[in-house]
């Protein structure tokens, strides 16, 4: 009989996240799930770490941990603290409360948390319920459970993971996509607070987003149908290699000659300081 798998979910919406209990209950009849998630919200995190704050935890009950701190931070908690005698065999973020599509995943805590995992060489899974308001997991959570399944049974290369979006009335279906484009607009509105101190908010409600077919976004909007996209975190555009390998800098020489043939620099301040 082969080990029990080991399952690690984590999300960036907070351990109290109804997304989170979702996708834990999903998955706890694949293996044994470990519960390690930020203490609070955490979205649009990123991929921060914390380096120069502590990272505390606290316990919430059997395999189940808040970590004051990112995201990535409660994966790095549990791969390397929490479950260091035995890695997990995935890692599980989400449920999001929200979307996370085409370029929100450079932003995403949810997706970072999942390629936190990727990096430190456990397959993941990052899940997101592309909704804005009224959240029902039921079927996300279901689809959750089908693709853990799976990727159980055939695990994603290392460095790799899964980044999948559930619409709101979902089939149960998904289709494999590549990343759209999208933008909620460039707008920054400038307003002044009640003490009369001006501040910006980022962002405007103007979303768009580029109609291309086999696309995350057009997937999920056009044809609400959930969208699994296979990222990697080598971001190298192999397309522009042998363009740049043709970009050269003249000698050495040259440039150390032209800068000392002008004499105006920053040092040509007129201080009777030490020259060199
Ligand atoms: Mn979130």
């Amino acid at each position: 009989m082969t080990p029990k798998r080991r399952i690690l979910v984590s999300n960036d919406d907070g351990i109290h996240a109804r997304g989170l209990r979702a996708l834990a209950e999903a998955v706890r009849p694949l293996g044994e799930v470990w519960v390690v998630a930020p203490e609070r919200q955490q979205s649009a995190a990123s991929h921060a770490i914390s380096i120069h704050t502590p990272v505390r935890l606290k316990k919430h009950g059997e395999r189940e941990f808040a970590v004051e701190g990112t995201p990535a931070d409660a994966v790095v908690m549990g791969i390397n603290v929490l479950m260091r005698e035995s890695p997990p065999d995935l890692v599980v973020s989400g449920i999001n409360h929200g979307p996370n599509l085409a370029e929100d995943v450079f932003y995403s805590g949810t997706v970072a948390a999942a390629m936190e995992g990727a990096i430190l060489g456990v397959p993941a899974i990052a899940f997101s319920l592309a909704v804005y308001r009224k959240f029902e997991f039921t079927k996300a959570a279901r689809l959750a459970q089908h693709l853990t399944r799976l990727a159980l049974a055939s695990l994603p290369a290392p460095w790799r993971l899964l980044n999948v979006n559930v619409p709101r009335d979902s089939d149960g279906t998904f289709r494999v996509t590549r990343l759209g484009r999208h933008s909620y607009g460039n707008g920054v509105v400038e307003q002044t607070d009640p003490r009369g101190r001006q501040y910006f908010w980022l962002g405007t409600n103007e979303y768009a987003h580029v109609s291309k077919a086999g696309t995350d976004v057009s997937t999920v909007y056009e044809d609400g149908v959930a969208s699994l996209t296979p990222l990697m975190m080598d971001l190298t555009d192999a397309a522009s290699l042998p363009h740049l390998r043709r970009w050269t800098v003249p000698a050495s020489g040259a440039i150390r000659s032209s800068g000392a043939a002008t004499g105006k620099g920053s040092r040509s301040r007129g201080t009777a300081g030490v020259r060199r």
